[in-house]
């Protein structure tokens, strides 16, 4: 049997026929296709703007860099999540600071968090990076209301959960990257992602000002806007105004990105109907701790995660087995580089807990029933 792998792109003719036409096309990149993906992005999370990007890393440190964030800066994220959305504040000498996770959704606390802030001296707490983990979306209404006491920003990290969505206190639906609560959302379309383009980001913002920055500095700094430049001296004229990147999606990307934006609903139902499949399945078994499901909750389930005390074995099992079943995430602040800022054992006890008997179990929409069948299977084997 072929090794199933804990998540896959799943492309169709569709989005083959889609990229085959900007390969005939007059541009590969800064064509039509990457702003029709920023606009369909954008509407589907229901932002104002878009900013599409090479990958959910630049798209992070752009949203650093359009902050203003610098050294001597302190920027809170979760430990539980991959290590780019410490990375991205970091590349502008920000120092990262965790903030330990509900040990029943795994995402970010807000009640540690605002003992976190209470206790603050330094003065130097700029902004906070909450991550929608597996596809749940953080409760942003209750960042943003610490956020404003503390005029902090707030970048939600998305890149598990477009898509995904939560209820606000006034029964609103909060979809991830509306930035109804958040100043800014990245969004990662990296294959094992919901959506594919090969390697891929974006950023959604309701800001104009933050929209303009992001823009510019994704492309070099350079504008040719008449109104942002010192004089025109003719059709070919711009201007460099800050130092920025190359951080470009070409067409081709943004067309499959496109193309496959179209099928994320389905997707998303698909990921939902899994994940409940498993759950129902495990729920005889009260060693394994399964994924809650939340009234007013839309799960994007990007990973299926199990809790078991036996993980390391259930692990190798299942890679003999060729289930390729994966661990997300080692906290972040074990990993050496940020040891060396002095973080250790013990710092945040609800993670590394977690970590403990974490395992993500294949989930894709194009698993089949067989695939999930025979994965289930295999974890009543072991036990
Ligand atoms: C994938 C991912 C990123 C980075 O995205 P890339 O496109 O791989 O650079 C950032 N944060 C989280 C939570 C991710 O899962």
């Amino acid at each position: 049997m072929k090794p199933i792998p804990y998540g896959r792109q799943h492309i169709t003719d569709e989005d083959i026929k889609s990229v085959v036409e900007v390969l005939r096309s007059d541009f590969l990149t800064q064509g039509p296709r990457v702003p029709e993906f920023e606009q369909a992005f954008a509407e589907y999370c229901g932002s104002e703007y878009a900013v599409a990007v090479s990958n959910g890393t630049a798209a992070l440190h752009l949203c650093a860099l359009a902050l203003g964030v610098g050294p001597g800066d302190i920027v809170i994220t979760t430990p539980i999540t991959f290590v780019a959305s410490a990375n991205g504040f970091r590349y502008c000498g920000a120092e990262i600071m965790f903030c330990d996770i509900d040990p029943q959704t795994k995402l970010m606390d807000a009640d540690k968090l605002e003992q976190i802030l209470a206790a603050d001296t330094t003065g130097r707490i700029k902004g906070i990076v909450p991550v929608d983990f597996a596809g749940l979306p953080v409760d942003t209404e209750k960042f943003r209301a610490l956020a404003d006491k503390y005029g902090l920003w707030i970048v939600e990290d998305a890149c598990h959960a477009p898509g995904a969505y939560f209820t606000d206190s006034r029964g609103e639906i909060i979809y991830s990257g509306s930035n109804r609560y958040s100043d800014l959302t990245v969004f990662s379309f990296h294959p094992v992602k919901h959506i594919a383009a090969g390697e891929g980001g974006m950023i959604t913002t309701n800001n104009p000002e933050l929209y303009n920055k992001l823009t510019s500095l994704r492309s070099h700094g350079i504008t040719k806007n008449p109104d942002l430049m010192s004089k025109n001296d003719g059709g070919w004229y711009y201007e460099m105004t800050e130092l920025g990147y190359n951080y470009r999606l070409t067409d081709i990307q943004a067309a499959l990105g496109t193309s496959q934006l179209k099928r994320l609903e389905e997707s998303i139902n698909r990921r939902n109907e899994i994940a409940a499949f498993y759950n129902s399945a495990f729920s005889v078994n009260d060693r394994i701790v399964t994924s809650s499901f939340y009234e007013g909750v839309r799960n994007a389930f990007h990973l299926y995660v199990v809790e078991v005390p036996e993980r390391n074995e259930l692990y190798e099992y299942l890679h003999k087995n060729h289930i390729l079943a994966q661990v997300h995430y080692i906290p972040v602040h074990r990993m050496p580089y940020y040891g060396k800022q002095g973080y250790k054992e013990g710092d945040f006890p609800c993670a590394e807990n977690y970590y403990k008997k974490c395992l993500s179990l294949p989930m894709f929409p194009a698993l089949t029933d067989a695939e999930i069948g025979h994965i289930i299977e295999k974890v009543f084997n072991f036990y």
